[in-house]
């Protein structure tokens, strides 16, 4: 569904991605795993077409998308909950859901796509007239994906949903995450902590330094001596 290959993103002059090639099957879970640094952002960020990169090839389902802008490739399935989350902290938890819809038209289509959102996210129904600011960081993070989830992408990027958040809520996150993959959504999910995402994803990258150092089906990346050592400290 998405096939990034051999891309190369810089800052200016300073090279942060080498030559990195990624592949998302439909339907699956994939992880980018790698520490502070390692140009996770940076890859999603390019993916969604808010970087561009020096080289390499972004396809989303078969289609070129490396030269579109971002709302093309938001339009076109491909939803992004960025890191740290850029809510309207001001605004309702409905209006922030509302603004993930703009571009729904009918009453009726938003009426069903906020149901959805709600079936997911229980918690967001309740608190629905709160404002985003004044919800805890997991409920905040529940509706940045439910804001996503508003434009009913296909392909969901998740950078690091997990920061910042109580390990009982991260648990909780990776139900949800895991949920949404069964019901049909692609995710390529970028993650700090190894532990949540080796446990929910079928495939892993490995990045160090803005290189792909491993990759593979994820219980074969749980036995590699690099992630044993570096990533949980065995
Ligand atoms: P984190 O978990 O901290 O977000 P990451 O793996 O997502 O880390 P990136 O944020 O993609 O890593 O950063 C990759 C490299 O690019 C780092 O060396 C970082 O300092 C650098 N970098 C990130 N953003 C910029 C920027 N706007 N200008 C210059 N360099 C940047």
């Amino acid at each position: 569904m998405l096939e990034i290959n051999a891309l190369n993103v810089a800052y200016g002059r300073v090279q942060v991605l080498f030559d990195v090639s990624i592949s998302v099957p439909e339907g699956e879970l994939v992880t980018v795993i790698g520490a502070n640094g390692a140009g996770k952002t940076t890859l999603l960020l390019t993916v969604s077409g808010v970087l561009r990169p020096q080289s390499g090839e972004i396809s989303f389902e078969g289609e070129r998308i490396d030269s579109l802008r971002p709302h093309e490739i938001v339009g076109m399935g491909l939803g992004h909950v960025p890191q740290g989350k850029e809510l309207f902290p001001a605004m309702t938890v409905l209006e922030n859901l509302e603004m993930g819809a703009h571009m729904v038209r009918e009453e009726d289509e938003y009426r069903r796509r906020l149901e959805r959102a709600f079936e997911f996210f229980p918690r967001l129904s309740e608190r629905a007239r709160q404002r985003a600011g004044t919800l805890s960081g997991g409920e905040q993070q529940m509706l940045a994906i439910a804001r996503a989830l508003m434009a009913e992408p296909r392909l969901l990027l998740l950078d690091e949903p997990s920061a910042g958040l109580a390990p009982i809520i991260v648990d909780h996150l990776a139900e949800i995450i895991l949920d949404l993959n069964r019901h049909g959504l692609t995710v390529l999910l970028v993650e700090q902590n190894a532990f949540l995402a080796l446990e929910i994803a079928r495939r892993a990258y490995v990045m160090e330094s803005g290189l792909v150092v491993e990759s593979g089906d994820t219980e074969d990346v749980l036995e590699s001596d690099l992630v044993r050592r570096a990533y949980l400290g065995i």
